[in-house]
């Protein structure tokens, strides 16, 4: 843990043994993180570089995520359990119950990030490309689904009300709509309402989550839902993004091709209703199950894609909003693990504050247990000297995940999966862990002798 006080002494000591000297801004990123933090990053960026220990280590945890013997069932297995939870798990998942999560966020915040971006782990999982779900098909069917309530749907209200009270002021509770229930999951690919119930729930869910001062991500998933989940996120960003700020926002995923004229349409769509649009900016997860027609041609144009409509609502300058029409209320989230992207948006809001531009607020996440090097160094580019420095500094989030060991292990796959994918960065972070582990090690022999 890191002493509380060490981050305002010139040579700062921290409880785990590592000394710091010179400048905060001086030092790797990765000096930030907690001793028992760093070590269990090694050991996760050991494995996730290491294409001969990752290969087993992913077949292992998909046996797990779908056991057929009893010894690979994390609930009845204690051993594989307690290996489970101390690695993998606390590295990336926020914690089973209610008191384990709080602890989790706690020590985010005293590392200096702005909060936490919660979700609830627990969800149906549906198979959106093929469409295998029990989708009434007669009228009957479907009359009947509209009016029998549904139990899913019961339990993911009851899971993301339970979430909500774990998190606090300025927080965000991600929704992932899909996860609801496999009606949902029909009436969002057939562009059909909401069933009834699911409406209810949603309200519920904003009505706490204002009360409680927490804003709303509504998650991007598949193209077969999306223009589905973009129309109840704009319904809901009607409802309550009334008063000049954003509560929900909706996800725009720049590896679409269609992205910049559908974010067009809701800059628009928001212009002429007078509310603000919450844009909460990604690459887009679902690049290997996706109609490849639909994406970018190449990484680099989905990279540009992304900087230009990140740059484009930071300067309130997008299409011709900004030029011929006025720029609507908007707040900007840019989820991203991309050092690049981070960097350039942060100089390009200094640099429009410090000369009186329009400027749209921005801020930052990334998911817990990834990217460390960049939210550290976004962190450190935090300077509270003044009152215009404190408002110019980057407001950093850690998206968490919470739940049961079982009902995680497909969202640890799904992380392990991601970290394969982005070799250059697991390799460039697990180099910048080791150093920072010889640092603290060197350090605490010199303070010995
Ligand atoms: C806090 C947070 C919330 C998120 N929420 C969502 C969400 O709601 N929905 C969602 O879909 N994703 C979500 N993501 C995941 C995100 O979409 C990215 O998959 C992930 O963050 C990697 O992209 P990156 O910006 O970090 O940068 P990088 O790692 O630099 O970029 C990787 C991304 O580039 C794109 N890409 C890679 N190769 C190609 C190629 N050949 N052609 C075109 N494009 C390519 C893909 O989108 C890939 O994911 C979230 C991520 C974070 C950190």
């Amino acid at each position: 843990m890191l002493n509380a006080d060490c981050r305002h002494d010139p040579r700062w000591l921290c409880r785990d043994g590592s000394t710091v000297s010179g400048p905060k801004d001086q030092l790797p990123p990765h000096s930030l993180l907690p001793g028992k933090m760093l070590w269990r990053s090694l050991l996760v960026a050991t494995i996730s570089s290491h294409p001969w220990l990752l290969t087993p280590a992913l077949r292992t945890l998909s046996l797990i995520a779908h056991p057929r013997l009893s010894f690979l069932d994390v609930n009845k297995n204690a051993i594989l359990r307690g290996i489970l939870k101390t690695t993998f798990y606390n590295h990336f998942c926020a914690g089973e119950k209610a008191a384990e999560v709080t602890g989790t966020i706690d020590r985010i915040k005293h590392m200096g990030f702005r909060g936490v971006i919660l979700t609830y782990a627990r969800e149906i999982v549906v198979d959106a490309s093929s469409q295998k779900v029990n989708n009434p098909t007669t009228n009957n069917e479907k009359a009947n689904a509209q009016t029998t309530k549904s139990p899913e749907v019961e339990a993911w209200r009851q899971g993301v009300l339970e979430t909500v009270e774990m998190v606090g002021t300025d927080d965000f509770l991600a929704l992932k709509l899909t996860g609801a229930d496999p009606q949902v999951m029909h009436a969002l690919s057939s562009n059909q309402p909401l069933p009834e119930q699911m409406i209810f729930a949603l309200q519920d869910v904003c009505t706490r989550a204002i009360e409680r001062n927490t804003r709303i991500f509504v998650d991007a998933e598949q193209q077969s839902v999306q223009s589905g989940i973009d129309a109840v996120a704009l319904d809901l960003m009607r409802r309550y993004n009334r008063n000049g700020t954003a509560v929900v926002y909706n996800t725009y995923q720049a590896y679409l091709k269609s992205t910049p004229e559908n974010l067009l349409s809701h800059l628009g769509i928001a212009d002429k209703e007078g509310f603000t649009l919450g844009v909460k900016l990604v690459r887009g997860a679902y690049i290997n199950s996706e109609p490849r027609h639909l994406i970018n041609d190449t990484k680099q144009g989905t990279d540009d894609s992304y900087n230009a409509i990140a740059a484009g609502i930071l300067r309130r300058q997008y299409g011709f909003f900004g030029v011929e029409r006025q720029f609507p209320s908007a707040e900007l989230f840019l989820a991203t693990h991309n050092k690049e992207s981070a960097l350039a948006a942060d100089s390009l809001y200094k640099e429009r504050l410090a000369t009186g531009q329009p400027t749209t607020k921005v801020q930052y996440g990334q998911l817990l247990g990834m990217a460390d090097e960049v939210s550290c160094r976004l962190l450190q580019l935090r300077d509270d000297s003044s009152q215009a420095a404190q408002k110019a500094s980057p407001e950093v989030y850690k998206c968490l995940s919470w739940g049961t060991l079982g009902d995680c292990v497909s969202y640890l796959l799904r992380r392990a999966v991601e970290n394969r994918d982005a070799v250059g960065r697991t390799k460039q972070e697990y180099y910048a862990l080791k150093t920072e582990a010889r640092r603290r090690i060197k350090n605490m022999f010199s303070l010995r002798w």
